[in-house]
C-alpha cells in the first residue's frame, strides 16, 4: 500500500535556465580573464569614470539616504505582494488592448516570443538593450528559428557584431576600448567607409546609419522594461540614445519581456526610482529617454502589444527570506563599478548574464546554488561593503554573500539550513562530497577554540612555531591545504608567549591599579593618561623581533 502524506504538499522551487552559467566556475574563469592586461586597464578606466561622475551627482542631492530607504521599502512591499500586483497589472494591460503572456522559465519565455515574432509573418526583429532577453539567450533561438535580431543599443550592437558577451550591466562592451570597436565596425559592417576614425562621435555616426534602415524596414521590436506599474498596466524603458523610443514607436508589433520582480504598485512610485537609477547608473541627473506606454493606443505606435512575465527562477528566490532582496536591484551597475573583484576579473569571469556583485547573488539564487557552476560566485567577494553603500536600494549583499557560503557548505554536505529546512530538494542537490582536507582543519579549529582548556593547551606549541621560523621569523612553507597562505606570502614568528598567558600573569597588577585609581576619581582612569596606557612590560612593548 502507498503512504499517504498528510499536511500541505511541499512546492519545490523552479531554478532558472538560460545564460545564467558557463562550463567553466568563477575561479578558473577569473584566473583567465586577469591575463587580460587590455581589458583590464579599459574596465579599471571606464568603471572609475562612472563612479566618479556618480558620486558628484548623489552627493547633490540633501534627501539622498531617504530616496533609498523609500526605494528600499518600496521594493520590500512588491516582495510581499507580488501575486496580487501581478494579476492587477495584468488586469490593466489586457484592459487598454495589449496581452499578457507568463512565462514559468526561459523555454517558455522563448517559445512564446518566437511564436508571436512568427505569426507577424516577419523574419527580422529589431531590439532594445534588455537583461531579461539575455538571460534567456532569445537571441540565439530566433536564430535557430530562421529570425534575425538587431541589437540597436550601441553597446549590444558592439557585441553583437563582435560575436562577444556582454560584460557589463550598463555598459555590455566596457571590455572593448573605442580602438577595438572601431575594428569591429569595419570588419562586420561593410557600407563603413575605411577612413572611418575611432573618436565617439564618428563611431556612433557610423553605428547610426547601419541601424537606420532597420529602424524603418523591421515591424516587429522587442524590448526589456524597467518597471511595470501595477495600477495602471503602463511599461516604462529608460535609455540614453533613443534607440529604444524608435522602437517603441515606428512598429507594428511589440514584444516586452519583464521580470516579474520588475513591478511596482503606484504610478507615484516611479518618481522614487526616476530619481535613483539615472544617479547610480549613468552619473545623470535625469535620464535622457524616459518612454513609457500603457496597452495599445489606436492610430498611434505599435497596434499589437504583448507582454511576456519572466518567472526563470525569480519564485524560487522569493522563498528564501534571506536571499530574496537580491529581487530588488533596479539594474543600476553602481555595485559593479565600485566593486575590486570585478575591476580585477571583468565581467565575462561571473560566466552569467549578471556580472558583479549583484552577479554573486542573483545568479545562485536564481540557478539554485546546487548548480556545479554557480556555486563559487558567493565567494567571488572581499566582503568590503562597498557594494551596499552605494545601492540605491540597499540591498545588503554582503550579507546574501554570507548567507549563500553557508547554504553552499550545507548542500555540499547534505546538511539542513538553519530553519530546519534542506538546503536543497533531493533530486537537485549536489552529490554531498567527502570532507576535504580544509573541512577537516575548520572542524578541528572549532573544536579547539571553543574551549578555553583546549586553547591553553594548543597555544603551549608556539615554541614550535617560533623554531620552524627560525632566524628570519617568518614562516615561508607550510604543507597541505594550509600551504595556499604561505605560496604567496610569510607567516611571522609567533610570540614567545600568548596574551593569554601574558594577562594572566598581570591581571593582579591591573585590579591594584584600578584601586588605587577608584579612589583618585573617575576622571583619571588609566587609559585616559598618557604613558598610562599600556603595560611598560606588555607584549607589544618588546622588541621588533617577538611580534
Ligand atoms: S544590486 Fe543595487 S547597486 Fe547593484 S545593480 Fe542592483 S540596484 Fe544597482
Amino acid at each position: 500500500m502507498s503512504r499517504t502524506a498528510l499536511g500541505m504538499p511541499a512546492v519545490r522551487p523552479v531554478h532558472g535556465h538560460g545564460r545564467l552559467h558557463t562550463a567553466v566556475p568563477f575561479p578558473e574563469a577569473a584566473e583567465a580573464e586577469l591575463g587580460n592586461t587590455q581589458m583590464r586597464a579599459n574596465i579599471r578606466h571606464a568603471t572609475h569614470t562612472i563612479r566618479g561622475k556618480r558620486a558628484r551627482v548623489v552627493e547633490e542631492l540633501p534627501d539622498w539616504e531617504e530616496l533609498r530607504s523609500a526605494g528600499s521599502a518600496i521594493k520590500e512591499q512588491v516582495m510581499a505582494h507580488l501575486p496580487e500586483l501581478l494579476e492587477q497589472f495584468e488586469a490593466n494591460v489586457t484592459a487598454r488592448g495589449g496581452t499578457v503572456h507568463w512565462a514559468r522559465d526561459a523555454e517558455e519565455a522563448n517559445r512564446i516570443i518566437t511564436g508571436l515574432v512568427q505569426a507577424t509573418g516577419s523574419t527580422d526583429v529589431i531590439k532594445i538593450k534588455s537583461m531579461a532577453t539575455q538571460e534567456i539567450a532569445l537571441d540565439d533561438h530566433l536564430e535557430a528559428h530562421g529570425i534575425t535580431a538587431t541589437e540597436t543599443d550601441l553597446a549590444e550592437l558592439i557585441v553583437q557584431l563582435g560575436h562577444d558577451r556582454p560584460s557589463h550591466i550598463l555598459v555590455p562592451a566596457i571590455h572593448k576600448n573605442r580602438h577595438e570597436i572601431r575594428d569591429i565596425f569595419l570588419e562586420q559592417m561593410p557600407e563603413t567607409d575605411e577612413s572611418l576614425t575611432a573618436e565617439p562621435r564618428d563611431l556612433a555616426e557610423a553605428a547610426r546609419k547601419h541601424l537606420r534602415e532597420k529602424f524603418l524596414s523591421t515591424s516587429v521590436a522587442i524590448s526589456g522594461a524597467n518597471f511595470g506599474v501595477a495600477e495602471t498596466g503602463t511599461l516604462t524603458v529608460v535609455e540614453s540614445e533613443g534607440n529604444g523610443r524608435m522602437c517603441l514607436t515606428l512598429p507594428e508589433t511589440l514584444i516586452t519581456v519583464m521580470g516579474i520582480e520588475k513591478i511596482v504598485p503606484t504610478f507615484e512610485d516611479l518618481e522614487v526610482f526616476l530619481q535613483l537609477l539615472p544617479r547610480s547608473s549613468t552619473g545623470e541627473r535625469m535620464n535622457p529617454y524616459t518612454s513609457m506606454w500603457t496597452g495599445v493606443t489606436p492610430g498611434d505606435g505599435p497596434q499589437d502589444v504583448h507582454v511576456v512575465l519572466l518567472d526563470n527562477g525569480r519564485s524560487a528566490v522569493l522563498s528564501d527570506p534571506k536571499g530574496r532582496s537580491a529581487l530588488h536591484c533596479i539594474r543600476c551597475s553602481a555595485c559593479l563599478n565600485v566593486c575590486p573583484v570585478y575591476e580585477q576579473a571583468g565581467g565575462h569571469a561571473y560566466g552569467s548574464t549578471y556580472p558583479g556583485p549583484i552577479g554573486a547573488i542573483l545568479s545562485p539564487q536564481l540557478t539554485g546554488i546546487t548548480s556545479e557552476q554557480n556555486a563559487s560566485l558567493p565567494y567571488a567577494s572581499s566582503l568590503c561593503g562597498a557594494c551596499y553603500d552605494v545601492c540605491p536600494v540597499k540591498i545588503n549583499i554582503p550579507e546574501i554573500l554570507v548567507h549563500l557560503r553557508d547554504e553552499d557548505v550545507r548542500t555540499q554536505h547534505g546538511e539542513r539550513s538553519d530553519d530546519g529546512a534542506a538546503a536543497a530538494p533531493a533530486r537537485t542537490r549536489r552529490t554531498p562530497k567527502a570532507p576535504s582536507q580544509m573541512d577537516l582543519l575548520m572542524k578541528g579549529a572549532s573544536f579547539v577554540m571553543s574551549s578555553g582548556r583546549r586553547m591553553a593547551l594548543a597555544e603551549k606549541g608556539l615554541p614550535l612555531g617560533r623554531v620552524v621560523a627560525g632566524k628570519d621569523r617568518a614562516i615561508s612553507w607550510l604543507p597541505g591545504v594550509v600551504g595556499g597562505w604561505t605560496d604567496e606570502r610569510d607567516i611571522p614568528a609567533p610570540p614567545r608567549e600568548s596574551f593569554r598567558n601574558w594577562w594572566a600573569g598581570h591581571a593582579g597588577e591591573t585590579d591594584q591599579r584600578l584601586a588605587a585609581d577608584g579612589a583618585a576619581g573617575p576622571a583619571d582612569v588609566p587609559h585616559d593618561r598618557p604613558g598610562d596606557a599600556q603595560p611598560v612590560d606588555a607584549p607589544h612593548d618588546r622588541p621588533e623581533e617577538d611580534r
